[in-house]
């Protein structure tokens, strides 16, 4: 059975001639999902979410002190449409959880949550009746940033442990990849080709 090539590689062996290939001639070797989860990973588009204090945090991520842009991820979007991964920013109040879960099932597939601080990803210290005791009631969350407010390092290095996480995923299937949203029309037309 032929290995698995799970890792970019780069055909410099010792071999002159690999697989009709000759040596030099700039070829990368890979699996779809390997480059398809890079590809991803490195490119994270966030959402903007900002609910409270967290947010002034969040923001300063774009600014030229921290300058997420070296990440991939400076494109803050306003639309959850042309969103990868939605950043919760501060307290989720009871009120405001339905609108975050409808703006969550408009992000398009493959996606993403990061909780940004306590109080997103616990309720903090506001144990009473308006809040929601964590953003995970509402949507499934991947990674947590502690803090009360979690530095823009933080949050820089949580997004770093969300692109490790898009990174490990194993695709199944070819529809794993999540290439195209595969309704049941378009599984019609790909049993009929
Ligand atoms: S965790 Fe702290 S900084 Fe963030 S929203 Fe709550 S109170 Fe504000």
């Amino acid at each position: 059975m032929p290995k698995k090539i799970e890792t970019v590689v780069f055909h410099d062996s010792s071999t002159p001639v690999l697989g009709g290939i000759e040596k030099g001639g700039n070829v990368v070797i890979t699996t779809a999902e390997t480059l398809i989860a890079q590809a991803r990973a490195h490119a994270l588009w966030p959402l903007t979410f900002g609910l409270a204090c967290c947010a002034i945090e969040m923001m300063s991520t774009v600014a030229s002190r921290f300058d997420l842009a070296r990440f991939g991820s400076e494109a803050f979007r306003a639309t959850p449409r042309q969103a990868d991964v939605m950043i919760i920013a501060g307290r989720l109040s009871k009120k405001m959880a339905p609108v975050l879960r409808q703006i969550y099932d408009q992000m398009p597939e493959p996606k993403w949550v990061i909780s940004m601080g306590a109080c997103a990803s616990s309720g903090g210290v506001y144990n009473n009746y308006a809040i929601v005791q964590g953003a995970d009631q509402v949507v499934p969350v991947d990674v947590y940033v502690p803090g009360c407010p979690p530095s823009p390092d933080a949050l820089i290095y949580g997004i770093m442990k969300l692109q490790e996480k898009i990174k490990r995923k194993k695709a199944k299937s070819f529809g794993d990849l999540r290439l195209i949203e595969l309704t049941p029309r378009t599984l019609e037309t790909e049993v009929k080709v």
